[in-house]
């Protein structure tokens, strides 16, 4: 099969969580087993070989998983983006809406270098706002985002056009509809 069914096939759909009417996509079968693992990493990693990039910048959690060992692979270091208040240095902040409330996502102000060539890595894209957000921080540190990936699209919900229309390069490996 293509990478890309590979890769869906060990997608867990779970109803109702964490609120009832959510299906959420448990990318965690796809991190267990070493095969998927494996070409899950490599996908991320063949397209962005040759991009001449300078970091990779991961959001809280599940982008740390993804986005260190590609780093890793590419021979470059990793940046995380937090949740508010885990940064221990001085950081720069973006407040966005959720469907309820609002969440905020840091960065440390010298996480990258001006001009700094970054990927920017997420599981999953559903509203956009966590990927826009995290881009944000890292324009406002004067970093350059080459791509924003995630395994994940959910286009229904929208933000992977946002993303796009925001002017980010986004790079998705499956949808679910
Ligand atoms: P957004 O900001 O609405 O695009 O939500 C994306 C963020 O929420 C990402 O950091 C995801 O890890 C998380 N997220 C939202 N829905 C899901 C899901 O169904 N599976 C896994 N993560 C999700």
């Amino acid at each position: 099969p293509r990478n890309e069914d590979y890769i869906k096939a060990r997608i867990r759909t779970v109803p109702d969580w964490p609120q009832p009417g959510v299906q959420f996509r448990d990318i965690t079968p796809l991190l267990q087993d070493p095969k998927t693992f494996r070409v899950l990493v490599d996908t991320f990693v063949h397209r962005y070989m040759d991009q001449k990039l300078d970091v990779v910048a991961g959001v809280d959690a599940r982008g740390f998983i993804l986005g260190a060992v590609v780093a890793y692979e590419l021979n470059l270091g990793f940046v995380p983006i937090r949740k508010k208040g885990k940064l221990p240095f001085a950081t720069v902040a973006e407040e966005y809406e959720l469907e309820y409330g609002s969440a905020t996502v840091e960065i440390h102000c010298d996480a990258c270098h001006a001009g700094d060539r970054v990927l920017l890595i997420d599981d999953l894209v559903a509203t956009g706002g966590t990927m826009i957000a995290a881009a944000k921080l890292l324009t406002r540190i004067g970093a350059t985002v080459v791509e924003a990936a995630a395994i994940v699209d959910l286009p229904e919900l929208g933000g992977s056009k946002l993303v796009i229309e925001q002017g980010i390069p986004l790079y998705t490996i499956c949808d679910f509809a």
